[in-house]
């Protein structure tokens, strides 16, 4: 492959681009090699609230999580485009003794009074959360990753092997591809499809976690709104299904009534890369001759979540 770099990141994605900005700010040359570009990956799907959603709890996720929380406020207050903090309800029909594993990341959670409580929920948390309109995110992020000097190759590879030599380091960043990259059968699809509808208004993030119909968002955006979900395991199909759309929208709007009537502007289906055993970040130096590789894929329903948290992480792997 005709690429020299210090660093060659395999991936476009929120994963690959966050990395890859990293490793230039810590002053590395790096290419990105992408079978599609930005706005054709998962990551343009993704509702991109910030929350831990489909990933294992605890330990370095949290941290990641909160690494990831700082870094979006601070680029919200830089007006990097795309990013907004926003009030979030999130609630249940169950009750949810206990703190959340992941509070610690988010300053000002406190647990919703009784007459906040969408009817037939019992419990939730208000909070701020940022959230990203990732199509304009993502190319920010590769408009900054060019101005640096990085270079964007479209090619879907058939191997890892293939863009050895061409760097020192590879950084794994391909999402689900990794299940074929290097074969990783623990990954598999999570299929999600999104409702976008005009804003009528809306400035809260509505959540219902455990809604017996099935998983309910509503995430406002500046101009649009999102409206999920679905979570179907195992499931490649990213053709929208009319009638699971129609049931989001119902849900949805008995959740925000203001919903009512808006009119539908886009259909989205999404991928989520989840992994048994949860997110794969470490550094491999038996897999590539001739290249360190670092392994940064599996972040399921939570990869803007967690994204600069793990960006950094890979970094420091890198070495
Ligand atoms: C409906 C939906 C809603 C979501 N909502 C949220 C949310 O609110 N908050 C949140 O944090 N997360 C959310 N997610 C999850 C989030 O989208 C993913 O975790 C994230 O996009 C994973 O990013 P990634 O960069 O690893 O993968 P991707 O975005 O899939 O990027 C993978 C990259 O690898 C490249 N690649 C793959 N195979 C090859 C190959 N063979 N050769 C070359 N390149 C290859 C691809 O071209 C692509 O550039 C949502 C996902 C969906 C589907």
């Amino acid at each position: 492959m005709d690429v020299r770099a210090d660093v060659v990141v395999v991936g476009a994605g929120v994963i690959g681009l966050s990395t890859a900005l990293r490793a230039q700010r810590a002053g590395a040359r790096v290419a990105v090699v992408t079978a599609v570009p930005p706005q054709l990956t998962t990551s343009a799907v993704a509702a991109a609230v910030w929350y831990p959603t489909r990933v294992e709890a605890g330990g370095e996720v949290a941290d990641w999580g909160a690494a990831t929380y700082a870094e979006l406020v601070r680029q919200a207050a830089d007006g990097v485009p795309g990013v907004a903090l926003r009030p979030t309800r999130m609630m249940a029909h169950q009750d949810t003794p206990g703190r959340p594993w992941w509070a610690e990341a988010v300053p000002d959670l406190r647990p919703l009074e009784r007459a906040e409580l969408a009817p037939g929920c019992v419990s939730g948390w208000a909070f701020t959360a940022p959230t990203v309109e990732m199509p304009l995110y993502l190319a920010w992020m590769l408009d900054r990753f060019r101005r640096r000097g990085g270079r964007l190759v479209t090619r879907r590879l058939d191997s890892l092997a293939q863009v050895a030599g061409a760097a020192p380091v590879v950084v794994n960043a391909s999402g689900l591809g990794a299940r074929r990259l290097c074969g990783d059968g623990a990954l598999y699809p999570v299929r999600g499809q999104l409702v976008l509808v005009r804003n009528p208004g809306l400035r809260t993030s509505l959540r219902i976690q455990d809604d017996p119909a099935g998983y309910t968002y509503v995430h406002p955006r500046s101009r649009d709104v999102v409206l999920g979900g679905t979570f179907d395991e195992g499931s490649w199909d990213t053709a929208a299904d009319p009638e699971t759309a129609r049931a989001i929208i119902a849900r949805c709007t008995a959740l925000a009534p203001r919903l009512r009537d808006a009119e539908v502007v886009g259909h989205l289906v999404g991928l989520r890369p989840v992994r048994r055993g949860g997110v794969r970040l470490e550094r491999d130096e038996a897999t590539l001759p001739g290249s360190a590789l670092v392994h940064n894929y599996g972040h399921g329903g939570a990869g803007v979540t967690l994204s600069w948290g793990c960006a950094d992480a890979a970094v420091e792997l890198i070495g």
